[in-house]
């Protein structure tokens, strides 16, 4: 200890916590893990991470618990993460609202870069727009014409400002320059359940949790927001295909962990990471589900970090020029 306070020029208190940490750090984990996700249980963001957590669960030799938070578009969920002990045992898995969120609220209760560490990167996953089974359009060109011409009727499902399907919807919104009601959910699991039910009208969300509705013929899918078709529904036009131009949006994730969580911590959770998406029983759930997981190059500390600084800085002048903000 002496060595150590002479060496670095440290407080006797700041000596023992670096020790304690380094400690903590070479036989993490001893107890249960709990993985926040910031919305609600069902959803293509808590399949995402019950697949991970399982496969990580056995590398780590303790159970990540998966804890559903869900509530203002992620921001919940995200800052009961930000004000937890920075010990390895709560960790947080989020997706692209981690980024959006930081210019859409005006207010939020954490420092999106100042409050958080990295893990890595999760998956990379693109947006499908569906509807109900028995909504009348029957193509994207279709659906658009009728939302003009039905504005006032329409609603849209999300889950809340902050969300990917809220992104995704105000995009959609906005290239048809059409206003419609949006109904905020906890997450899409239950969004997908009044959709199915019949209750709202349209919703834009990851295929992670649309393809086996769209294959058994439970929703209508209009468009996917990749690139480029998608295996899993081949008969599915892109967007940018089916009438709007540059309509293109990949939803990633990412593990978080509070700021000051030991690096060797978070270096165990990436190598985790990293086996678990290697895993064939994860990697051929996802990709039925459309989902693609990320190269151990991504899922690294540094990879999320400059991923999410650079969504940042690409999502902020998109916002702001929609000019959507919550409170
Ligand atoms: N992925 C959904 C969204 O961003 C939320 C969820 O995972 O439930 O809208």
């Amino acid at each position: 200890m002496k060595i150590l306070k002479a060496m670095l020029g440290l407080t006797a208190a700041a000596a023992v916590s670096l020790l304690a940490g380094a400690v903590s750090a070479q036989t993490y984990p001893e107890r249960t893990i709990t993985m926040v996700v910031p919305f609600a249980a069902g959803g293509p963001t808590d399949t995402v991470a019950r697949l991970v957590a399982e496969s990580m669960s056995k590398d780590l030799g303790q159970q990540i618990v998966v804890e559903n938070v869900g509530g203002a578009g992620g921001t919940l969920g995200a800052g009961r993460v930000a004000s937890a002990d920075p010990d390895g045992y709560t960790i947080l898995l989020h997706h692209i609202g981690m980024a959006t969120s930081a210019t859409l609220y005006r207010k939020l209760a954490y420092d999106t870069l100042g409050a958080f560490d990295y893990v890595g990167l999760v998956t990379e996953v693109p947006m499908t727009i569906v509807a109900r089974k028995d909504f009348e359009p029957t193509d994207l060109k279709g659906l658009i014409d009728y939302v003009k011409a039905n504005k006032d009727k329409v609603t849209v499902a999300n889950a809340g400002i902050g969300a990917a399907s809220h992104l995704c919807g105000m995009m959609f919104m906005s290239a048809i320059q059409t206003p419609l009601t949006t109904v905020p959910y906890k997450g899409t699991g239950p969004a997908m359940t009044d959709l199915l039910g019949g209750q709202v009208d349209v919703m834009c969300d990851q295929t992670t949790n649309t393809t086996k509705q769209i294959q058994g013929g439970t929703i209508k899918a209009y468009a996917v927001t990749s690139p480029k078709r998608l295996d899993v529904m081949k008969d599915i036009p892109t967007a940018v295909e089916a009438g709007l131009p540059g309509f293109e949006v990949g939803i990633w994730h990412g593990i978080y962990t509070p700021k000051g969580t030991p690096a060797a911590i978070n270096e165990r959770l990436s190598k985790s990471l990293q086996v678990a998406l290697k895993d064939p029983n994860v990697g051929a759930r996802f990709a039925e589900l459309g989902t693609t997981p990320s190269s151990d190059a991504d899922a690294t500390p540094a990879a999320l970090k400059a991923k999410l600084e650079s969504e940042i800085a690409r999502w902020k002048p998109v916002i702001e020029a929609a000019g959507e903000y919550a409170d």
